[in-house]
């Protein structure tokens, strides 16, 4: 099903990773269509916008395959939808923020104009990416949320440092890790490259069990780094369920 009013009982745990599709090919997709997998409203929960209503537009396919990816049923290809019938859902879900999360939503050419066309209404945009794709192209006026890849993730060769360029204090970083290596790696990023200065915020996330929150508590204030420690407030609040949430 695309469109999730509200929520769906969880049908699965993590990824079951399967083989890497390199690229979903959009190339022949009209410039007014996306592959979307879910659309949904719900409270936002990771960031500095957690705790809001927030409608969220989940594109389909990914080029990365996370070792703890918790969205499986988007890393392939999804539903085609318009541009004007995902716009007109948007506003019959309700106001506030609207988030543009994957899968990878950088991968579908049409995210752009879709960005634009939601903030031309007004929308508050964020965009979640997973920093493997040039992020130069989104529009100024949204909120990017860019991850950092660590060692565990399987997938650090492909960060894009060159994204750090384009940050403003608009954008958030985010680094999911899953274990002390993780969590040491994460740490030297930060402070060799200045990470807290480039951002309004950089969110460590302990991956969902694989890593106690606690503990990563624990490193962060006995580093004192510059950092929040990012809960998934929605996992928190629907602990069964994994879609529409
Ligand atoms: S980038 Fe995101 S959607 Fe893609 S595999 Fe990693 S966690 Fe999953």
């Amino acid at each position: 099903m695309l469109f999730h009013c509200q929520r769906e009982m969880r049908t699965g745990g993590h990824c079951g990773l399967g083989p890497r599709v390199v690229s979903i090919s959009m190339a022949g997709m009209k410039t007014d269509r996306l592959e979307v997998a879910e659309i949904f409203r719900s409270i936002q929960g990771e960031g500095s916008w957690a705790g809001l209503p927030c409608v969220f537009i989940r594109l389909a396919g990914c080029n990365l395959r996370c070792r703890w990816c918790d969205t499986p049923y988007a890393l392939e290809r999804g539903q085609s939808v318009s541009s004007s019938d995902l716009v007109a859902r948007v506003e019959k879900l309700g106001r506030g923020l609207v988030e543009i999360t994957g899968g990878e939503p950088l991968l579908q050419p049409s995210a752009i104009p879709l960005m634009k066309r939601l903030l031309a209404m007004g929308r508050t945009v964020l965009l979640e990416t997973s920093g493997a794709l040039p992020i130069g192209q989104v529009p100024p006026g949204v909120h990017r949320i860019m991850d950092l890849k660590a060692p565990g993730s399987g997938e650090c060769a492909q960060n894009l440092w060159q994204n750090l360029e384009h940050l403003t204090p608009r954008d958030e970083l985010k680094i999911v890790m899953a274990d002390r290596k993780d969590y040491v790696w994460a740490r030297e990023v930060v402070l060799e490259r200045g990470l807290d200065r480039l951002c309004h915020a950089v969110l460590f996330s302990p991956a969902a069990g694989l890593l106690a929150a606690d503990e990563l508590s624990a490193w962060i204030l006995e580093d004192e780094l510059p950092v929040r420690l990012n809960l998934q407030l929605h996992r928190i609040i629907w602990p069964e369920r994994d879609r529409g949430v």
